[in-house]
């Protein structure tokens, strides 16, 4: 996980108060607020050099069929079960012509297997009727999927196909909440409050790493607030353990070290 570029001087390491940091007492001006962000966007994609979808896929089909089925699951879950049904069904023509209970005994471990396989079916069969078996760029198109929601449509828009999008998943929006970056909770008004903050051109990177930083340091239940290299630009630092050890007992992943290296100050000029 080394990283060729030297951390930027943010990682020095410093702490407030809890409760002190400007946003947490109101006094954060919009475009304090901006530059907030696109500095805790900065200092993410130090931590996370490596940040990206975390659903195997090898085309535009397959992360369309991994997303789908990723709906109330975890993507390690999901990546258990896709090698053998993209073996199996490889084109939008195999999904349309596919026995749904077959489907769904290969994805019965990602839960809601009924349900998933007759998206899939269906969603086979849409891409032949509409779009000659091929998977639509357009969000529009791929919303009208049977179980693709926005989200999806993002993940696979920015993922296969390079277009710019905001992920609202459940890990973007308690991470945006928590560092303050909007008060909007409705995923699409949240999308386009952070889409006003970071560069169009960041916005897949975006999400990506701060899911990965949702995942590993900023968990749901107990965040690593002590061991957070993002932690002096965050409101919300004191949402879990302030105290180092136990902070860096919570932080979790392969990046651990690169992260409670760069969290301590350590990385400084590597
Ligand atoms: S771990 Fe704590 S300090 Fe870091 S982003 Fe989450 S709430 Fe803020």
């Amino acid at each position: 996980m080394s990283d060729a570029v030297s951390p930027p001087p943010h990682f020095v390491r410093r702490t407030r108060r809890p409760g002190t940091h400007p946003a947490a007492k109101g006094k954060e001006t919009e475009l304090g607020r901006t530059r907030r962000g696109r500095r805790i966007n900065r200092m993410l994609a130090q931590v996370y050099p490596d940040a990206h979808a975390e659903l195997d896929f090898t085309n535009p089909l397959e992360l369309l069929v991994a997303t789908v089925l990723s709906a109330q699951t975890t993507d390690v879950r999901v990546n258990q079960v896709t090698p053998e049904l993209f073996r199996r069904y490889p084109t939008a023509e195999a999904y349309a012509t596919a026995n749904v209970d077959e489907i769904g005994e290969i994805i019965r471990p990602v839960g809601f297997y009924r349900a998933k396989a007759g998206h899939l079916k269906g969603l086979g069969e849409m891409l032949v009727d509409k779009h000659g078996g091929e998977v639509p760029e357009d969000l529009d198109d791929l919303v009208k999927l049977p179980g693709v929601g926005r989200k999806t449509a993002h993940v696979v828009r920015g993922n296969a196909f390079d277009h710019p999008g905001l992920t609202v998943d459940t890990h973007f929006q308690r991470l945006v909440h928590r560092l303050a970056l909007t008060e909007e909770n409705d995923p699409v008004a949240i999308e386009h409050a952070i889409g006003a903050i970071i560069e169009k051109s960041d916005w897949t990177m975006f999400s990506h790493r701060i899911i990965f930083h949702g995942r590993r340091v900023c968990h749901a239940r107990k965040p690593a607030c002590g061991a957070c290299p993002i932690a002096y630009e965050c409101p919300s630092f004191g949402a879990g353990p302030i105290e180092w050890d136990e902070g860096a007992a919570l932080v979790t992943g392969p990046e651990r070290e690169h992260i409670l290296d760069l969290a301590s100050g350590e990385g400084e000029g590597q």
